[in-house]
């Protein structure tokens, strides 16, 4: 019996030590990234109703040397446990914002804003709203092209500082983006004390919207609410031209998705831009 415990107890310590370990060396990892220029941005184009690009959302790639592309759900959760998230962020940021002083010089560009997926422990930080505005200074980026992006969840805790947080960043020209909108339960209550321009519908939501009922409920439902709100509404996810169809005839004017485009490297976006003639 006692030997059968500590073969059990040994495994389990063999269990720990390889996951410990395996995070050891993807902290390792993703700092020597971080430091050797291992991070890329990609842009996601966002789309109207009569299909002009307007924005992009700037989503991470770890462009590893042995692994290829690595996408952000293996290491963004990784980021935020180790607290590298924040040095992560902070080039995210700085990257976004270099990004639209180039395309500021290019009059195919120009109009376009950048989105920026903030995460929890980088709202959390006491100098957050400081180092914002200094990155946006710094670079000479317009903020008004700038948005952040919030998920619900991060809205449960601390709600009255995320709110002061908020406020002093719109004060300052940026705008706010509550994504994955509907995934979450609590910020319905104080979506109206929020300084938020834009709610993001969740993917989840459009998936299935053409045959799931408790989902085409839920856009329905979001479209009257960002209307009373006086927010602008994306949908996440489109796929399909049915989809976009549906959200269009609701009411739903802004879209991201496959069906217009990946998340594309600098090079591709560009290239996808469609060239204003001049003549
Ligand atoms: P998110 O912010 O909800 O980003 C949207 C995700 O949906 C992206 O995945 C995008 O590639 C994907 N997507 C876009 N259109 C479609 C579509 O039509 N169909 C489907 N099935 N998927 C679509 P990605 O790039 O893998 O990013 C995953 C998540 O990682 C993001 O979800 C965001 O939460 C996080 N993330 C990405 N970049 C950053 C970053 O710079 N900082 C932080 N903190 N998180 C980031
Ligand atoms: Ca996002
Ligand atoms: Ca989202
Ligand atoms: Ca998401």
């Amino acid at each position: 019996n006692n030997l059968a415990a500590l073969a059990i107890l040994g495994v389990a310590l063999i269990v720990m030590q390889t996951d410990i370990s395996t995070r050891h060396s993807l902290y390792a990892d993703m700092r020597a990234a971080l430091a050797q220029g291992q991070f890329r941005l990609h842009y996601q184009p966002q789309v109207d109703a009569v299909g002009n690009i307007f924005g992009a959302e700037a989503l991470l790639r770890w462009q590893h040397p042995v692994r290829g592309m690595i996408p952000p759900g293996v290491f963004i959760a990784a980021a935020e446990e180790t607290g590298l998230i924040q040095p992560i962020g902070t080039w995210v940021l700085k990257e976004a914002c270099a990004q639209l002083v180039k395309w500021s010089k290019d009059p195919n560009m120009a109009h376009l804003s950048i989105s920026v997926n903030v995460s929890a422990s980088q709202l959390r930080q006491p100098d957050f709203v400081q180092e914002v505005i200094e990155i946006v200074m710094r670079s000479g980026a317009t903020p008004a092209q700038l948005k952040l992006e919030l998920t619900e969840s991060m809205l449960a805790k601390d709600v009255d500082t995320t709110i002061q947080k908020m406020k002093a960043l719109r004060a300052f020209g940026i705008s706010w983006s509550l994504d994955d909108f509907g995934t979450g339960y609590s910020s319905l209550n104080y979506l109206k004390h929020l300084p938020f321009e834009q709610l993001k519908i969740d993917q989840s939501f459009v998936r299935d919207l053409l045959t799931n009922e408790s989902d085409k409920a839920i856009v329905e439902t979001l479209v009257v609410l960002s209307k009373n709100l006086n927010m602008m509404l994306i949908a996440e996810g489109v796929e399909t031209t049915e989809q976009l169809n549906y959200l269009l005839n609701k009411g739903c004017m802004k879209y991201q998705g496959y069906l217009f485009s990946r998340p594309l490297s600098i090079e591709a976006f560009e290239a996808f831009m469609p060239v204003f003639h001049e003549s």
